[in-house]
């Protein structure tokens, strides 16, 4: 298997001329073409988009124009962030066919930054789910095991990273969506601050817990896409205006050296309770070691409030969705009933046919706790909570700059395995999900593997805006160990 540059080396080879951006991405199209059918991650490319992009590019730089930091990257992005190129339709039927009329932000960033897009990946319909089994069109395979779901909901952008088929991807996470396929495919996923990234053009799933984050094969490159796509954007009120550092200096080798000796580790010990798999726990335990032999400390820390977690997002995200999923009419947008009896019949066929079980079931959820008469038992007791949680973190940050643990409580699992029981998937968010309540930032590196030969994930949260000293730890980690390096062989199963 050819091996794959990185996304810092393709931009500096592209703008310094020793490869055409044509070429780079001629040379993505032929690759996602001889093995995407192993893995089924994109939806679909944009080719001729893309080529006509790089082509542009490279006429640029030939014309001696300044080039962006992506110059020539070739990057895919999951399919609820809208592209003016090819479709949106986050893997659902009621928005098969739809074509967005504008670019997200982070879209119109990465391609201002000379990042080439290539195509859409697959999820879980409207990123509701763990596995990316629940796509309304086909379920995605791990590329470390062909009978392995590659986690989800942003399975698609994790898997196309891990099989070498572009160094960059797009994934959104509202609950784990970009960590625990970061996980199951042995990349670097991070989820921002809340509010670090603009979700204009994000399709809304959970809007107070949504974040758009960078898919990459080492922190590095994730650190440079997160650079691309942060900051504060008047299209969404709920982004902020904090500066956005240069991510990648931070990494500097000298950066790294003032942050080792000073590191403090919080180790939450809900994390490490009953139900996480013994492989994970060593595999998680052998990397703190590696960060102690640096020089860090390790204090036990305890979020108290983990045990609600689950409990909390599924009444907050669920409630938000059926807000946002209204809009899906069969007036507005997407799919529209062959035949209705009446405007109210209009709206129910339309809506039974084109959404997916899954969805289905959050939207009956969230409307059941948004009712009046469950409102306060229900919803406003989840958002108590969810500041209870909030809470944990922050004095937990106060004894400690990052927290470390399992990013899943196991490696990846089987196509089919948790399908028939939803409450058995919601559990595999259980490390994920309160760094969305809480707002904070977190990522999850690779730190090992299963015997049956499947990757394990190291997550570590930070603070609000604390994105550089998160990305300093996982590079911390990642020099000393080769996990990043290590790249699957298509169709293998386990
Ligand atoms: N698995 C969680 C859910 O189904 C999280 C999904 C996400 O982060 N988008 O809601």
């Amino acid at each position: 298997m050819p091996k794959m540059q990185t996304a810092v080396s393709v931009a500096a080879d592209v703008a310094g001329g020793r490869r055409t951006a044509g070429e780079v991405c001629a040379g993505a199209l032929r690759q996602i073409e001889a093995r995407d059918g192993q893995i089924q991650a994109f939806l679909e490319t944009t080719r001729t988009d893309a080529l006509d992009r790089a082509a542009r590019l490279d006429a640029d730089i030939a014309a001696g124009k300044p080039v962006g930091p992506l110059a020539g990257v070739p990057i895919a992005v999951k399919d609820n962030i809208c592209t003016a190129a090819g479709h949106t339709t986050c893997a659902s039927k009621i928005l098969a066919g739809y074509v967005s009329p504008y670019d997200a932000t982070v879209v119109e960033r990465i391609l201002a930054a000379g990042g080439v897009i290539v195509g859409k990946t697959n999820l879980d319909e409207f990123a509701m789910g763990s596995s990316t089994e629940n796509s309304g069109r086909f379920a995605t395979r791990n590329p470390w095991a062909a009978d392995r779901v590659p986690g989800g909901s942003s399975g698609g952008s994790a898997a196309v990273v891990a099989a070498g088929l572009v160094p960059l991807a797009l994934g959104s996470d509202t609950g784990g969506s970009i960590r625990l396929p970061a996980s199951f495919c042995g990349v670097v996923g991070v989820k921002p601050t809340y509010g670090r990234v603009s979700r204009y053009g994000l399709v809304a799933y959970g809007s107070s817990l949504d974040q758009v984050g960078p898919l990459a094969a080492n922190v590095q490159d994730a650190a440079l896409l997160l650079g691309v796509i942060a900051g504060r954007d008047p299209l969404d009120s709920t982004s902020v205006a904090e500066p956005v550092p240069d991510y990648v200096a931070e990494l500097a080798d000298e950066r790294l050296a003032a942050r080792a000796g000073r590191l403090r580790i919080g180790i939450p010990r809900e994390y490490f309770g009953a139900g996480l798999d013994e492989e994970t726990r060593a595999a998680v335990e052998a990397a703190l070691a590696v960060y102690r032999r640096l020089g860090a400390r390790t204090v036990e820390v305890s979020l108290s409030h983990t045990p609600y977690a689950i409990a909390t997002y599924y009444l907050v995200a669920t409630a938000e969705a059926s807000s946002n999923l209204a809009r899906y009419d069969g007036v507005h947008y997407g799919h529209r009933t062959a035949h209705p009896h009446d405007l109210l019949d209009l709206y129910s066929a339309s809506r039974s046919e084109g959404f997916g079980a899954e969805v289905k079931r959050r939207i009956m959820l969230g409307t059941f706790a948004l009712s009046a008469g469950y409102y306060d038992a229900y919803y406003n007791k989840a958002l108590r909570v969810r500041r209870l949680i909030k809470d944990d973190f922050d004095r937990a940050l106060t004894q400690c700059d990052v927290i470390a643990g399992p990013t899943a409580p196991t490696p990846a699992f089987r196509l089919g395995e948790k399908v028939a029981d939803p409450l058995q998937m919601y559990l595999a968010d259980i490390y994920t999900i309160a760094a969305n309540l809480a707002g904070i930032p977190a990522l999850s590196i690779p730190c090992g593997f299963s015997v049956a030969g499947l990757p394990i994930g190291l997550q570590l949260m930070g603070p609000l805006f604390g994105e550089t000293q998160l990305l300093q730890a996982a590079r911390l980690y990642e020099r000393e160990t080769d996990w990043h390096t290590r790249r699957p062989s298509l169709g293998r199963e386990v």
